[in-house]
């Protein structure tokens, strides 16, 4: 059996990191648990749970950002009235997020340490060009997601270091925001490709701002800012639209894998943008 230790301070819990350096952060554990099982019984675990200032949303009127903190449960971000009003497509993406036992135990910070290519919260996060604020003894850091993610699994956390929260920043100009995940069934499902939008446009109905991500289709998310800055300016016909889609199935590098070949997720990908172009197209 490991030791558990459960610190309910920021301070307690850089302390014990200090103390036990071989020690494992855990939040909900439904990824650590699952996959250390066989290797966990002799590693001492910190358990993020207690700590209140790792939990919640909130807006920081400092600099007009929205902050979740990192222990934050995906069954929170679900109901959030804040996400509701502000990234309805993290909210949307919190509802496709596995199945209700689930989302009561997973939390934000940890979907975004595992970052796994299909982690549900982060195409929306990198569409939302959100920022992951870190801290260690040595001090606070922020940085933008796409520099926090390096690789399939495989993040810029350094030793001792603990994720505090995620900012987003005010994203309310975009009248238009999307997710859309699909799976090989509708709960308890790894997406096949997921695919998160933000776009305005103007008095003209022309494309004023664009962010794209898609998940599945790559190492890590995929955000084609190419083909996002291509689109701005365009009026929003039908032959854009399908330009679009094809520079979308030419921006992802999907693989081959049980749940799906990389021609499908490839065709998936140029359709999920097709499809929120078409709806914002009718408005
Ligand atoms: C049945 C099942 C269904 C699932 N369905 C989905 C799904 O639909 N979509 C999806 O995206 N994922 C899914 N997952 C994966 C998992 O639930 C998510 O990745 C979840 O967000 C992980 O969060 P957690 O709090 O449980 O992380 P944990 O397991 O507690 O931790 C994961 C990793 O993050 C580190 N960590 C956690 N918090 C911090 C922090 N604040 N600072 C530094 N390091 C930290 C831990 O040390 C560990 O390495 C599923 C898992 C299971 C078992």
């Amino acid at each position: 059996m490991s030791a558990w230790f459960s610190p309910d301070s920021i301070d307690d819990a850089l302390a014990l990191i200090e103390r036990h350096p071989d020690a494992r952060l855990i939040a909900g554990g439904t990824d650590l648990l699952v996959r250390r099982r066989s290797e966990m019984s002799d590693i001492p675990l910190i358990s993020l749970e207690r700590v209140a200032a790792l939990q919640g949303i909130e807006e920081v009127r400092e600099d007009g950002m929205l902050a979740i903190g990192a222990a934050t449960r995906i069954a929170e971000l679900a109901v959030s009235p804040l996400l509701a009003a502000n990234a309805p497509l993290l909210q949307r993406a919190a509802l496709s997020f596995g199945a209700p036992a689930i989302r009561n135990m997973a939390s934000v910070g940890g979907n975004l340490c595992t970052a796994s290519p299909a982690g549900d919260c982060l195409p929306p996060l990198h569409a939302l060009g959100a920022q992951v604020e870190l801290i260690a003894r040595a001090g606070r850091r922020r940085l933008p997601i796409s520099d926090f993610i390096v690789g399939p699994g495989r993040t810029s956390l350094a030793p001792g270091e603990i994720v505090t929260r995620v900012l987003l920043p005010s994203r309310d100009r975009f009248a238009w925001q999307a997710y859309e995940k699909i799976g090989r069934r509708q709960s308890l499902a790894i997406s096949v490709v997921s695919f998160a939008a933000l776009l305005r446009l103007d008095d003209e109905q022309r494309i004023a701002e664009a962010h794209l991500a898609w998940g599945s289709v790559g190492p890590t998310v995929v955000t084609a800012p190419e083909l996002a800055n291509w689109l701005l300016g365009k009026p929003l016909d039908q032959s854009l639209i399908d330009v679009a889609a094809e520079r979308a199935r030419a921006a992802v590098c999907p693989i081959d894998d049980l749940r799906a070949g990389a021609d499908y997720r490839r065709a998936l990908a140029g359709n999920l943008l097709r499809r929120f172009l078409r709806r914002v197209q009718h408005g």
